[in-house]
């Protein structure tokens, strides 16, 4: 490809409307372009890294046994009416009607459409395990389209659904996803980490996000120095911290006034945050109380919190329900709580010694609290409430975490029966017995892997493509493209490179060095060759890293030999 060709057009300001870097990025080095909100036509060079994205996962996706097919996009509604997703869905699904007035929907995903397809055609226990996969534009209608490619109205996406016969099956499937999906991530060249993400309702399954390490993510995630563990930050286990252990005091009332938060608390007593136990109390959708006790310098997990007493939702406390259950708003323990109301204790705070909880009366403190041997047992529920946070230990190795942010670029799912139990999708097993398929399904979104992949990548320049998938490999710039010997050898060059097998194009537009060396820097392509006066008079041809701006010298013999090396490592 030749640049004055290349339908590309950068821009030189910012445009307003971008938030995020990959969003600036793709729509200043002239990439994607606007057609309304979420929505995105594909300019060459994000269709080529579209592609070669495409590819890799196609690659892995077969080498897994998947099976690529291509279903409709738009789906009538009746199948969405037989799993109750029609009217789930709600306001994300984006409805349309044919001229007889039927209804139908443009799929935000396809369990119902891949499960009726096969579910009359697979009979047999012999057909299965059955991988299916397909890539297609994908619609929802999200409340916040935002951040150009990363959450569209219609993106791209891979998904693939397993079918088999018993869990261990499914969980075969999972196995063989969840490392193709490694696979790709590793082939595409990015940091990622594979985080157990919640599966829902579904007993028995398994689920991980992979995330995409970015300042931009939206997830908040926790990952492990030493070993692989991940989760997000909600879902993070927590072993219980001890603390010394000191001589117990007895169980004291002191004068705070006005200290009712932590902080205040720690400069009226000048004592160590370690040493408070500090309360958050929450009320259920039936407005229960529910007191949640944590160590002064750690915060509630309100998810776990949720599955601890299998609440749905949780709101914070009204001051006048706190006070009928005998709590003081801001002056909080267990201590003196009326019986029967629920009360978590996070584990950490039952090893503490001597410490500063509130005596549930105005301006009034408890010291010497030691929670082994004041809090009532059979009041109490102890349990890890604890939101984790940079610097724990590790649940897994006992390793140092920390957070990160996070993007979810795929995620992978069992789904179990949910599906074929409610669309009737059943096989035979070896007993000639009617069973119900084993599903999983597994999505990547290659739209926001791409988007993924500048946030990651980038600098003040602009895009750092990985090699496998930049939209060219190679940029051969010719510095001055008006000098005839110049532009030969760089033309020369070129060709030879392209015959090598190396994706390659040549910026022959007649423009200043700068205007073209700032575009090359803008669209990120991953090794520079620049013919100058230099390689024209002495054979001295320059070879420029876009990632780290090392540089290499080469003569015109060896040049190509010396590109397809530093290839290697980008
Ligand atoms: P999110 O929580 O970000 O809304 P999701 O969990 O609903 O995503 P899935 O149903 O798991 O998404 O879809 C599989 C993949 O499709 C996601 O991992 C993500 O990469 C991609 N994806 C989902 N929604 C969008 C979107 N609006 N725009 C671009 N990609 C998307
Ligand atoms: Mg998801």
């Amino acid at each position: 490809m030749r640049t004055s060709q290349l339908y590309a057009p950068t821009l030189r300001e910012t445009p307003a409307e971008a938030e995020v870097i990959s969003h600036k990025l793709m729509l200043r080095a002239g990439m994607i372009r606007k057609a309304a909100g979420g929505l995105y036509t594909y300019l060459p060079l994000a269709w080529r890294t579209l592609r070669k994205i495409m590819q890799i996962v196609r690659e892995e996706m077969d080498a897994a046994g998947g099976q690529e097919i291509a279903m409709p996009i738009v789906q009538p509604a009746e199948i969405w009416q037989e799993t109750g997703r029609w009217s789930v869905y709600g306001d994300e699904m984006f409805r349309v009607n044919d001229r007889h007035g039927r209804n139908f929907c443009l799929g935000p995903t396809h369990e119902e459409m891949v499960t009726t397809l096969i579910r009359d055609e697979v009979r047999s226990y012999k057909q299965l395990p059955l991988l299916l996969y397909q890539i297609q534009n994908k619609y929802r209608d999200e409340i916040r389209p935002r951040f150009g490619l990363m959450r569209g109205r219609e993106f791209i996406m891979k998904d693939l659904y397993s079918f088999d016969k018993d869990q261990a099956g499914m969980d075969e499937s999972y196995k063989k996803m969840y490392d193709a999906y490694w696979r790709i991530f590793d082939r595409i060249g990015l940091k990622f980490r594979p985080v157990e993400a919640d599966n829902g309702a579904i007993g028995g399954g398994h689920s991980h996000e992979f995330t995409v390490l970015a300042d931009a993510g939206e997830s908040n995630i926790v990952y492990c120095d030493k070993c692989d563990y991940a989760a997000s930050d909600e879902k993070a286990e927590l072993l219980p911290l001890t603390a010394e252990q000191e001589e117990m005091q007895p169980l004291a009332k002191v004068s705070t006034p006005e200290a009712h938060t932590i902080e205040l608390l720690v400069d009226f007593l000048k004592c160590d945050i370690k040493h408070t136990i500090k309360a958050v109390a929450f009320q259920t959708e039936e407005d229960e109380v529910v007191l949640a006790f944590v160590r002064g310098d750690h915060d509630v997990n309100e998810v776990k919190v949720i599955n601890a007493i299998g609440a749905i939702d949780l709101h914070m406390a009204e001051d006048a329900a706190i006070r009928e259950v005998g709590g003081m708003p801001g002056f909080m323990s267990p201590i003196g709580i009326k019986k029967g109301t629920k009360i978590l204790v996070d584990t950490t705070v039952m090893n503490m010694y001597n410490a500063v909880s509130g005596a549930n009366e105005a301006d009034m403190h408890y010291t010497g609290v030691n929670p082994s041997r004041d809090f009532d047992k059979n009041e109490i529920i102890v349990t890890d409430i604890r939101l984790i946070k940079d610097g724990d230990p590790c649940p897994r190795c006992g390793g140092t975490v920390h957070m990160t942010r996070g993007i979810e670029a795929g995620q992978v799912f069992t789904l179990g029966t949910k599906y074929s139990k409610s669309l009737h999708a059943t096989y035979l097993d070896e007993q000639g017995k009617e069973q119900l398929l084993m599903m999983g399904c597994y999505g990547i979104g290659v739209s926001r892997t791409m988007a993924a992949a500048i946030e990651q990548c980038n600098d003040k320049d602009g895009i750092i493509w990985p090699r496998s998938i930049a939209p060219y490999e190679v940029v051969v710039v010719p510095v001055n493209a008006k000098v005839p010997e110049q532009l030969a050898l760089a033309e020369e060059i070129y060709e030879e490179l392209k015959k090598a097998g190396v994706d390659t194009i040549i910026d022959d537009r007649k423009e200043r060095a700068g205007v073209k060396f700032k575009d090359c820097d803008l669209i990120g392509y991953p090794l520079r060759i620049t013919v100058g006066p230099k390689a024209v008079e002495n054979d001295t041809i320059e070879l420029k890293v876009r990632k780290n701006g090392e540089t290499a010298e080469a003569g015109k013999a060896e040049v190509v030999a010396k590109a397809l090396e530093m290839l290697k490592d980008l």
